[in-house]
């Protein structure tokens, strides 16, 4: 149950005065449906009001507010023109001019004769002094309101400035006092205020340099998030090492027969990620470990011989590949190697015959079938298994939390290892898991030559075309890809198709095309095609991106390469360079270029690490977008920037640490406080593990 305290932040924002459902429907666009979303939206800029000149001084382009008197309204004759009204003070006049003005309106805002505060943007036009559409138009006696540093929110269509500033003044007098969560010296080292006092204090920039994500009230409630997200991990994993896993120890002998069947040695790294899988598994505890390594670096060999490892324990151990093509893929690459050690492998896909399926189904459930690769269908309710030990998850963001969880919950407390080719930088990492176990695979398979990288303008595109022709003629395959864009995802397709036409006519027989509209089996027997070399050039959009594996291919054209984000573009280099000649990477580009896409070019030229790659995505793009937190399952932060805070990250992760050592069940006076924490930023799975354990 979430605290007594917490009530008022949890009411609707219609519950604020002036907000009915019309307006409580634009401000849940904006920030989400309770008040406690409202006051998460902090301000991202200020207006200094507090400039007070009369009229002769008031300079052209800077904000000031101004104490005038109404002299006249001039109607506007055509509805084209602007309503003026002109004003005055001892020192001059100023006209004051409104698009579409109503005069009933305006007429009673703006009384003659009478003195007004305005506030707004001075203009010079045509040698008189004129300000359009106020910011403030009030009597006398508002004039403190006006005369200030105002906070500027974001917005979005329909909602004013003014609208939002007086939902949040509102809400800001709701917001309850509550206990204190933080550690008391830590509280007092970094000069820190109270939760309420610092909300406040966010909401009240006194200038430009407010904003900041140093400032002491931002950084207090970032780091209140921080904490409330790294206890919510660090609580669930105490959980989940409370229950006992198995401990699985192999004898090595079907490893070694499958790395005998190999036709060449394991990397370093590849030795070492393995080595830190069998000391996981061989532990009473459950093992929950990430392996994160570029496209190609061997991920899929490290998880079947720790497959192998749950194998010669007498457990199974399954697979789950986020498509059809990757899960058939890995099966190719697996199966004579588990025919080499002299297991059975099945593969689970949702498009096997019922016959075949009832196979699968039977020996899965009856332990007969110990190693099973396939896609979601792995998680469907009638796959049962006799004795799942490992489960491995392939390109963990592609699927939910739920279906992770979903294969480990086919089994008692299955270790579960979750491979990505997306290097996820060391921040966001700790922001999303807290301290997962990590193995990287750095190195790459011997043999493999750096890939030549070069950025061109798309004027040059037909001499990259005569390029690809030169290249196709002497037996290579090329992979070319149109960006898509969601929003415009017709258009984007139009444009695939125009440049497969184009292509297919300069190369006739020879180009295949590639993108998500195409039924899968259409999308299949391109992609064989090309992989047979059948097709020589493969005009695809971004699908090419998750695992494609034609190690013969050795030319990547990217088009409009500026529209992509650094990891993809990292990742959708990596389709080449994967056998041992030397491969190219072109990337053409728009002009004129921005800075951010600019810096992006750069970086591709200059390097293919993966993990360097991410920390530069990173800084370029902040957390948020990186990797599409949605889908992700990144932690969508509301008050903390990861790119800034990293040093709080930290310290909230050491905190979580502290918290759970010496009180993990959350009982004492500070536990009770962060229990209230948790549920502020609803973190309340993570308070219910601690009924539940
Ligand atoms: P990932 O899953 O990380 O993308 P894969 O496991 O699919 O990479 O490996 C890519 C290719 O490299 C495969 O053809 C695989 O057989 C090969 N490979 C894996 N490990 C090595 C190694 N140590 N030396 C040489 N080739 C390797
Ligand atoms: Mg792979």
């Amino acid at each position: 149950m979430r605290p007594q305290s917490l009530i008022p932040l949890f009411a609707q924002t219609t519950s604020l005065p002036g907000i009915g459902p019309r307006l409580g429907k634009l401000f849940e666009k904006l920030a989400g449906p309770l008040l406690v979303d409202l006051l998460w939206r902090l301000p991202f800029a200020v207006i200094d009001r507090r400039h007070a000149p009369e009229i002769a001084q008031a300079q052209a382009g800077e904000i000031a507010t101004l104490t005038v008197t109404v002299d006249e309204h001039h109607v506007p004759r055509s509805p084209r023109q602007p309503y003026r009204v002109t004003c005055s003070d001892h020192t001059g006049r100023i006209t004051l001019t409104f698009f579409n003005g109503r005069e009933d309106y305006l007429k009673k805002l703006l009384p003659v004769g009478e003195q007004r505060i305005v506030s707004g943007k001075v203009e010079l036009y045509q040698g008189e002094v004129q300000m359009t559409h106020p910011d403030h138009v009030v009597p006398l006696e508002q004039r403190d309101q006006v005369l200030r540093v105002e906070p500027v929110y974001g917005l979005t269509t329909g909602l004013t400035q003014k609208a939002v500033q007086k939902a949040i003044a509102s809400a800001l007098e709701r917001a309850p006092e509550l206990p204190e969560w933080q550690d008391p010296a830590f509280l007092a080292r970094n000069r820190w205020a109270g939760w309420r006092s610092s909300l406040i204090q966010a909401h009240a920039p006194g200038e430009e340099t407010d904003l900041a994500p140093d400032h002491p009230a931002r950084a207090r409630l970032a780091f209140d998030e921080l904490l409330a997200s790294q206890l919510a991990v660090a609580l669930v994993r105490h959980h989940n090492r409370t229950i006992a896993g198995h401990v699985t120890q192999g004898d090595g002998r079907l490893r070694a027969k499958a790395l005998e069947a190999l036709p060449f040695a394991l990397t370093g790294s590849q030795r070492t990620a393995l080595g830190e899988i069998a000391s996981d598994m061989a532990k009473p505890e459950r093992m929950v470990r990430l392996l994160q390594g570029d496209v190609g670096s061997g991920k899929t060999l490290v998880a079947f011989l720790a497959m192998l490892i749950g194998v010669e324990a007498g457990a199974q151990a399954a697979l789950m590949a986020p498509t059809e093509l990757l899960a058939r893929q890995h099966h190719a690459t697996i199966a004579p190697l588990a025919e080499a050690a002299g297991v059975r492998l099945a593969l689970l896909t949702g498009r096997d015959g019922q016959k075949q399926k009832r196979k699968t189904l039977q020996g899965l459930a009856d332990g007969s079938i110990p190693l099973v690769i396939g896609t979601h269908a792995l998680v469907q309710e009638d796959v049962e298994f006799a004795d799942l030990g490992l489960a491995v998850v392939d390109e963990q963001h592609r699927f939910g939390v739920h279906q992770r969880m979903a294969l480990s919950s086919k089994g008692h407390a299955v270790d579960l290892l979750v491979m990505t080719a997306t290097p996820i930088p060391r921040t966001l990492m700790l922001a999303a898991y807290g301290d997962l176990d990590v193995s990287k695979l750095t190195e790459k398979p011997a043999g493999r030559q750096p890939i030549d990288t070069r950025a061109l303008p798309l004027e040059r595109i037909g001499e990259v075309a005569d390029g690809v022709g030169r290249q196709i003629a002497s037996g290579a395959r090329v992979y070319w890809v149109c960006p898509l864009i969601e929003e415009s995802e017709e258009i984007d397709l139009a444009n695939v198709e125009e440049r497969f036409e184009l292509l297919k006519v300069r190369f006739p027989g020879k180009v295949g095309l590639l993108h998500g509209r195409l039924k899968s089996a259409e999308r299949e027997a391109t992609m064989s095609a090309f992989a047979e070399g059948r097709l020589s050039l493969l005009v695809a959009t971004t699908v090419v991106e998750v695992g494609v594996d034609v190690p013969a291919a050795t030319v990547m054209v990217i088009e409009h390469a500026e529209r992509f984000g650094l990891a993809q573009l990292h990742q959708l280099r990596g389709r080449v360079g994967r056998g041992s000649v030397r491969s190219t990477c072109l990337l053409l580009y728009a002009q004129p270029l921005g800075e951010t896409a600019r810096a992006r070019l750069a970086i591709m030229r200059e390097t293919e690490d993966g993990f360097r790659i991410a920390e530069e995505d990173l800084r370029l793009r902040g957390a948020g977008e990186l990797l599409g937190t949605r889908q992700s399952g990144l932690p969508d932060m509301r008050l903390a920037d990861l790119a800034a805070h990293a040093e709080l990250l930290q310290a909230a992760r050491d905190d979580a640490r502290l918290v759970i050592d010496r009180d993990p069940d959350l009982e004492s006076p500070r536990g009770a406080a962060l229990r209230a924490l948790l549920y502020l930023f609803r973190r309340d799975d993570a308070v219910r593990t601690l009924r539940a354990g």
